[in-house]
């Protein structure tokens, strides 16, 4: 199983391969960073390390199963596979996975910052509250840990000095959390460059229809207060 000849595998690897091109084309990935990954059967593929993803071949994307070890593909897989297979363990419903430094909710990130969804309506539909995790090393169980639990009750993670991560049903569904998160960073930068961030009135975000999340249970935190 898992080898090229399979029709699924080859879609996914090709999928996997634009996800990469987008985030080197949107600059949320600069030299060899970020990581794709997707489930196929009950083992993963994923992207290899120190490649750069945005000129990621299918052929070059590695299959593991879920502790890591390598049963397909030319080079290791990224060293930052233990965020992914922690996601799959403890999230049923997580089919793929995206980690990318997108700028500036990466900056937001390391300025200790937590992305403020609720300043615009799309931002509590689509993403609900966002975490952004204290550091940890990357590729550590310690780190694998804290995204497990994180996962439970949010689609988007953001890690402190380090990134973000968003997990769908699939890579679309991975990649327009992740652009939402990005363009949910950029407006707070801008508000914050005016001086001045105000927020959607309490009483007025249980009014906002509530996408129902794949994860049981990503809805808006804030809202329920
Ligand atoms: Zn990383």
């Amino acid at each position: 199983m898992g080898t090229m000849s399979d029709g699924q595998d080859l879609g996914l690897r090709q999928q996997i391969c634009e996800i990469g091109h987008r985030l080197y084309e949107r600059g949320y990935i600069s030299g060899s960073e970020g990581n794709i990954s997707a489930c196929l059967g009950k083992n993963c593929l994923c992207t290899p390390t120190r490649v750069s993803k945005g000129f990621l071949q299918a052929e070059q994307v590695s299959l593991i199963d879920m502790k890591g070890k390598l049963l397909n593909g030319p080079l290791p897989a990224t060293s930052e596979y233990p965020m992914h297979t922690a996601i799959y363990q403890a999230q049923p419903a997580a089919k793929a996975v995206i980690h990318a430094h997108p700028p500036y909710a990466t900056a937001l990130g390391v300025a200790g910052i937590a992305i403020p969804t609720d300043m615009l309506s799309e931002g509590m539909m689509f993403l609900g509250s966002v975490p952004l995790l204290p550091y940890e090393t990357p590729g550590t169980v310690a780190l694998a840990e804290q995204i497990s639990k994180a996962c439970q009750s949010t689609q988007v993670i953001m890690m402190k000095n380090h990134g973000a991560l968003a997990w769908a049903d699939t890579l679309e569904g991975a990649w327009i959390l992740m652009e939402t998160i990005e363009a949910m960073a950029k407006v707070t930068w801008l508000a914050k460059t005016l001086g001045k961030v105000d927020l959607i009135p309490e009483a007025k975000l249980a009014e906002l229809p509530q996408c129902k999340s794949l994860a049981a249970g990503p809805a808006p935190a804030k809202a329920k207060k």
